[in-house]
């Protein structure tokens, strides 16, 4: 099931589920929001497929009508993979790493399909990073690798907008991570029972029709059980919560020359069998 997070009416958030081309507002279904849903696991999605026999056929709004904010607008934690594809560490100039780097985004920094990047004043490295992401459904702590599917309730599309000249000051990556918009997030998000093996999905980038990265999650190197397990060690897992699980090779600053983010640009992600992210880039007003 593909569920969304859309604006209603007077600007408030709601949950919905996708039939066709239209979506289904959750809120008759019990479900306020979508963090609510996830809790439940692949017990949601049952709960959904049942209650769906009983709406009318055309019931909802058809999708091109509604207006998308990301799946989860505000993770409990916001997790992020660095330098998870070899090809990606090798082009920073990075050793593969032998435990996983893990770095944050704030949920200021979230934004929805569509919606517009905003280049910083202060930063004139503003680059891309298409990376595909799993959502926590049921929480947990010292979850054993081999239980990653209980605890995976799906997947949607992150592009983690990274500002190089900020990221790479200091030894904390966190600065260059989170500007505000820094975080864009969806279109959906992708039960689990959809994507049998998350492990061998195309993933892509584009730049106004230009292919910039193109890879498989089939190149991770720290795969969803083995993150799981390491994250889990430390902290938590709580339902909602991101993570985001790298990106590969072909990023901006790694380019030559360089190829940052401009005012104008129309940025694609696809993720097999996840959708399609898309972002407009827009200049700072002030
Ligand atoms: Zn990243």
């Amino acid at each position: 099931m593909k569920f969304v997070t859309y604006r209603e009416g007077a600007g408030r958030a709601a949950a919905g589920v996708l039939r066709g081309d239209r979506v289904v507002g959750l809120s008759s279904g019990g479900f306020a929001d979508l963090i609510s849903l996830v809790r439940l696991g692949s017990e949601a999605v049952r709960r959904i497929t049942e209650w769906l026999r009983s709406v009318p056929e055309g019931a909802g709004k058809p999708l091109s009508g509604v207006h998308l904010l990301a799946p989860i607008p505000s993770p409990p934690k916001f997790i992020c993979v660095g330098l998870n594809y070899r090809d990606h560490a090798a082009e920073s100039k990075m050793e593969i790493p032998k435990v996983p780097t893990i770095f944050s985004k704030f949920s200021s920094s979230v934004i929805g399909p569509g919606e517009s990047i905003v280049l910083p004043k202060n930063s004139t490295q503003p680059d891309y990073e298409a990376e595909f992401a799993f959502v926590i459904g049921k929480g947990g702590r010292h979850i054993p690798a081999d239980r990653w599917r209980d605890h995976v309730f799906g997947y949607t599309i992150v592009n983690d907008v990274s500002a190089r000249d900020f990221q790479m000051a200091t030894s904390q990556w966190l600065m260059g991570k989170t500007f505000d918009t820094f975080a864009p997030m969806g279109p959906y998000l992708v039960s689990s029972d959809e994507i049998p093996d998350p492990h061998a999905l195309d993933i892509r980038l584009e730049i106004n029709g230009e292919t910039l990265q193109n890879s498989n999650t089939r190149e991770l190197i720290f795969k969803i059980p083995e993150l799981i397990a390491f994250l889990s060690s430390v902290f938590t897992l709580e339902p909602g919560d991101i993570v985001s699980t790298g990106t590969p090779a072909g990023v901006g600053f790694a380019r030559q020359p360089p190829r940052y983010l401009q005012a104008g640009d129309d940025v694609v992600i696809r993720v097999e069998g996840i959708g399609e992210l898309r972002n407009p880039v827009i200049a700072a007003a002030s």
